[in-house]
């Protein structure tokens, strides 16, 4: 957050040789460095930016916290638990369902969640509450892994016989799975998202992701972590002799620090560039295989909130989202509101200011009037929300590399495209103390070996 940036740190004095090297200061190079040092290795992080945080910063403008788009933390996935194993508590509040819409052509209804909501909504027939409230239960009650490979399209083509059901099954999908082609996405991958709510809640935390950013820069740095920001990687040093050892990274600078292990917490495109000239085939294939998600985002800050009782719109016929973070967290000052809204992108699609304009109007419809009471906006037309969809074609989250990186001995990586454990944040969370957990057991061996 602006209101407390981490200090642009150089790069400062070194062990000679390092336990190891993180690349990457966002949520799992934070993990995976904290993971390190509690196990008492030697840790340096390096941050291309001046700020901690990547995906998960936030930045507070005119007293408003701006994430990078809707942000909601899972109290009961995997992410929660290695926050827990590091004492890091993300603070928020819980999402209620109250105020929530369903946006289908030009009719606003209430959005069928929960007894209320879906007793009083005009959207579904009787015949479609039915089924609706049947799909809703069972989804959470379904093993993940018997359903990996099936493809969510065909897994409804089989279970949901009404179109209305069917759109708003599809709707709830694309807020747990962050994909547009939720008919693509893997069941099990939905319904692992759909477990880990049913167990605890969202929460929107207080003061944006930063809070939680921060609280790990925090402990990463008392366990001893060395926390460098503004200083890029470019190129790991692998010494070719014997197959292909980690043996130190280079940064931009061109200064050589030393070290057996490197756990790059960056994209798969960063990770191939920085080894073998950006030529290891495994690498560029981990790239190719890899289908980002991405999403249109608009966030507005405003004065005061035109309709106060309208908190959450889901689109129907369309692949849009609306929130009120606001209402939840502490994200505004008194009386004002942060706003975000989604357009869920398809693979290839770059809608720019079309994506943004289609925004505007759902905020004209359910918030109308929200231009004249507007402090601060923040556009990001094409953002990526997670390297890998884990889709149903590559199996699901099995179907995600990594940690360790095969052929090159010592080099792991981290990320929302890592390791077979959660989905987005969760999955940067729990990967980076994967690749930690592989550090150390390399490190063991080889202690034993000597
Ligand atoms: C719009 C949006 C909404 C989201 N909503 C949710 C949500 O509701 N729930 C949820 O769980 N997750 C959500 N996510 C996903 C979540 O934000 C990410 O999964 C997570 O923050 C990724 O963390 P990371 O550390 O893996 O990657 P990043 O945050 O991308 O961090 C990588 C870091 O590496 C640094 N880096 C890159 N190259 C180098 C180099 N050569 N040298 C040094 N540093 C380098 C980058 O600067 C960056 O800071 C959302 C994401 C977006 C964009």
């Amino acid at each position: 957050m602006t209101a407390s940036p981490s200090p642009s740190t150089r790069v400062p004095e070194l062990p000679a040789r390092l336990d190891a090297v993180v690349v990457g200061g966002g949520l799992a190079g934070l993990a995976a460095a904290a993971t390190l040092a509690t196990s008492g290795r030697t840790v340096v992080l390096f941050e291309q930016s001046r700020d901690l945080g990547g995906r998960g910063a936030t930045r507070l403008r005119d007293g408003y916290a701006f994430n990078r788009g809707a942000h909601a933390f899972y109290s009961a996935g995997p992410g929660a638990r290695v926050l827990q194993s590091l004492g890091v508590r993300p603070v928020g509040r819980a999402p209620d369902a109250n105020g929530a819409f369903a946006v289908r052509g030009a009719r606003t209804h209430t959005l069928p969640v929960g007894l209320v909501g879906m007793l009083t909504t005009g959207l579904l027939s009787l015949g479609g509450k039915l089924e609706a409230a049947r799909i809703m239960a069972a989804l959470p009650r379904l093993e993940p892994d018997a359903f990996a490979s099936l493809p969510f399209g065909r897994f409804l083509d089989e279970r949901v016989k009404d179109p209305a059901v069917r759109e708003l099954v599809c709707a709830l999908a694309r807020v747990l799975t962050y994909t547009h082609d939720v008919a693509g996405q893997s069941t099990g991958v939905v319904i692992t998202q759909a477990r880990a709510l049913e167990k605890g809640p969202v929460l929107y935390l207080d003061g944006g992701w930063q809070a939680l950013v921060e609280q790990m820069r925090d402990v990463a740095r008392a366990r001893g972590v060395h926390v460098v920001t503004g200083e890029r990687a470019a190129r790991i040093e692998i010494d070719e002799s014997n197959g292909g050892r980690v043996v130190g990274v280079r940064l931009a600078d061109g200064t050589h620090v030393a070290t057996d292990h490197v756990v790059v917490a960056a994209s798969p495109q960063v990770t191939a560039s920085l080894v073998r000239d950006g030529k290891d085939a495994t690498l560029r294939g981990w790239v190719e295989r890899a289908v980002p998600v991405r999403a249109c985002c608009l966030d507005v800050a405003l004065r005061s909130l035109p309709r106060p009782y309208a908190r959450f719109a889901l689109g129907m016929d369309r692949p849009t989202y609306l929130s009120v973070h606001s209402a939840t967290a502490a994200l505004a000052p008194d009386g004002g509101a942060l706003v975000h809204t989604i357009r869920y992108l398809a693979p290839h699609e770059s809608p720019g200011d079309e994506g943004i304009a289609e925004l505007e109007g759902l905020l004209d419809r359910l918030q109308p009037g929200w231009r004249d009471v507007l402090v601060a906006r923040q556009d990001l037309p094409s953002i990526t929300v997670t390297h890998d969809a884990a889709t149903a074609a590559r199996g699901g989250l099995a179907g995600r590399p990594g940690p360790a990186v095969p052929h090159i001995d010592g080099l792991f990586v981290a990320g929302d495209w890592v390791g077979s454990r959660g989905h987005l944040a969760d999955a940067s969370l729990a990967s980076g103390q994967d690749a930690a957990r592989s550090v150390l057991e390399h490190l063991g061996a080889l202690a034993l070996a000597a």
